[in-house]
């Protein structure tokens, strides 16, 4: 009877589920989208009851899809959304308020506050992140201040705190258990990354009862078991793996080794690189992390993000009706005559993350002249995942103490492949694209089946690994210190204008 590995990926905004086999190749996959509700400016919630419900349809609609029994599943894995986060009654289940999104703004001037009160070097230290109303703590003492009863009920040792993946697991288990991850635990503000406890001073300061946290434990290894009668028809499948989205991608990628690195190009841009398992603060800007705990041993991870990737693709196709598909950028992008270093788009429609964290930046393109077209526009907009790229592949380097020398990609426009020759070029380093791109799911897949011993070790995972396509870069030192000094040009005088512009 051959044996397979669920995962149960939680998305921002649909909930997947997933199913690997020994040559970790999908042979299933079944997906559906949630609803976001935005009641104010800046808020973003979901409805934790229809996250639940949605994840137990995907489930069983994978299990008839693919004529699987319930028996060959060996072990599933939970990865998930980070940040997002659900404050329920530990005695019934129910929810006290929405769950908060990780984009949810509704704390920003909270963290001015905490900023201005000169926190933001017991953050560091304690959380390795920065102050930023993304991260579930400043959300949680939202609802205890806002929602009517719930501090009293906090106080009493009635309410729990979860992520999505404790959340899930609370639900699969009818209540059972309230568990996390160490990765999922290293983005809500309230776990300190070196003692690997829930920090006292930090729950303090967001006034939380300790009662509300979950159980933290390695990503890697047994969280519960799911037994109900409406999944699986009642066959008892062990939780194994649990682990946050970008962590699992990593994971799923194989950065098993400090240095190794992973840049995902999805609507937003994140890059993560394993450093081992010493957690040095970064001099530069990035964010300190739990990749994972595995086999005893916790990985730390340096983090970067920029806030606009693939959504600025999507700009040309919506907002600006250059193209009708995201695809046909590569074909209009190849089309540009203009030599590079011209025109520049800096798209930071939404500010602009790591390195530079300025949230008043707007998007702008610079050097058009007379002759300038649409093709060098979408060029150069692709060209922008490149050069972001750069911009936090410098920052990491500096903190690693050595240059990056290959970059694995994934994300919807890392199949554009003028993208991943430019991410290599501008970079300097080899952009490599595996044939799996569902490097989430698989994360959370390959931390569940290495703990029930389906794959022996991390060694034979990287056996299974299939590239696609490896991009060398083709461009010599000085015209890449060129543009590229052309693009910081670009942004720092942006900021110059975002400081001065009218807000
Ligand atoms: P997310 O998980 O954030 O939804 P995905 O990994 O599914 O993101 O990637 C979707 C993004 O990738 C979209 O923003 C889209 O613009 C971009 N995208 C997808 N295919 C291409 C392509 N061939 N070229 C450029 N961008 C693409």
């Amino acid at each position: 009877m051959e044996e397979y590995i669920l995962t149960i990926d939680e998305g921002t905004t649909s909930a997947r589920a997933v199913i690997f086999n020994k040559n970790s190749e999908i042979v299933a996959m079944c997906g559906k989208e949630f609803a976001q509700y935005y009641p104010e400016p800046g808020w973003v919630e979901q409805d934790p009851k229809e996250i639940w419900l949605t994840t137990k349809e995907v489930i069983n609609r994978v299990m008839l899809q693919s004529g699987i029994d319930p028996k060959q599943i060996k072990a599933a894995g939970i990865t998930n959304q980070r940040e997002t986060v659900v404050v329920f009654d530990k005695n019934t289940g129910e929810p006290v308020y929405n769950a908060i999104g990780w984009a949810d703004r509704r704390t920003a001037p909270y963290c001015d506050e905490l900023k201005k009160q000169g926190l933001e070097k017991m953050f560091i230290d304690k959380t390795g992140l920065l102050i930023d109303g993304y991260f579930s703590g400043t959300e949680i003492k939202w609802i205890l201040d806002n929602v009517p009863g719930a501090r009293e009920k906090a106080e009493a040792g009635d309410l729990y705190f979860s992520n999505i993946d404790g959340w899930i697991m609370y639900k699969l288990t009818e209540g059972e258990c309230h568990l996390t991850d160490y990765s999922n635990a290293s983005r809500t503000q309230c776990f300190n990354i070196h003692t690997l406890e829930w920090d006292d001073d930090m729950l303090k300061l967001f006034t939380i009862p300790k009662s509300m946290c979950p159980t933290v434990l390695p990503s890697s290894g047994h969280f519960c078991t799911i037994e109900r009668h409406d999944i699986f028809s009642g066959v008892a499948v062990p939780i194994e793996g649990c682990i946050g989205d970008q962590q699992s991608a990593t994971f799923g990628q194989c950065c098993f080794e400090p240095g190794m690195c992973k840049m995902t190009f999805g609507t937003a841009g994140c890059m993560l690189m394993n450093i081992g398992d010493k957690p040095i603060p970064s001099k530069n800007n990035l964010l300190l992390t739990i990749g994972w705990g595995l086999d005893g041993e916790v990985d730390y991870i340096y983090e970067g993000t920029v806030y606009n990737a693939g959504s600025s693709i999507q700009w040309l196709r919506d907002e600006m009706d250059l193209i009708d598909t995201t695809p046909d950028s590569e074909y209009f992008a190849a089309k540009s005559i203009l030599p590079r270093g011209y025109v520049y788009v800096v798209p930071a429609f939404s500010g602009l993350g790591a390195p530079w964290y300025d949230s008043y930046a707007r998007a702008t393109i610079f050097g058009l002249h007379r002759g300038a077209n649409k093709n060098d526009i979408i060029k150069a907009t692709l060209d922008s995942l490149g050069y972001q790229t750069r911009d936090i592949a410098n920052a990491m380097a500096k903190d690693a103490g050595a240059p990056i020398k290959l970059l694995r990609i994934d994300g919807g426009a890392a199949n554009n492949n003028i993208v991943a020759q430019f991410v290599a070029d501008i970079v300097g380093a080899d952009a490599e694209r595996p044939v799996n791109v569902e490097t989430t799911a698989a994360g959370a897949a390959y931390l569940a089946g290495l703990s029930v011993g389906y794959w022996k070790d991390k060694n034979e995972i990287v056996e299974y690994r299939k590239i696609d396509r490896l991009f060398h870069p083709q461009m010599d030192e000085k015209m890449r210190e060129e543009l590229y000094a052309g693009w910081v040009n670009c942004v720092e005088s942006l900021m110059i204008w975002s400081k001065n512009a009218k807000r």
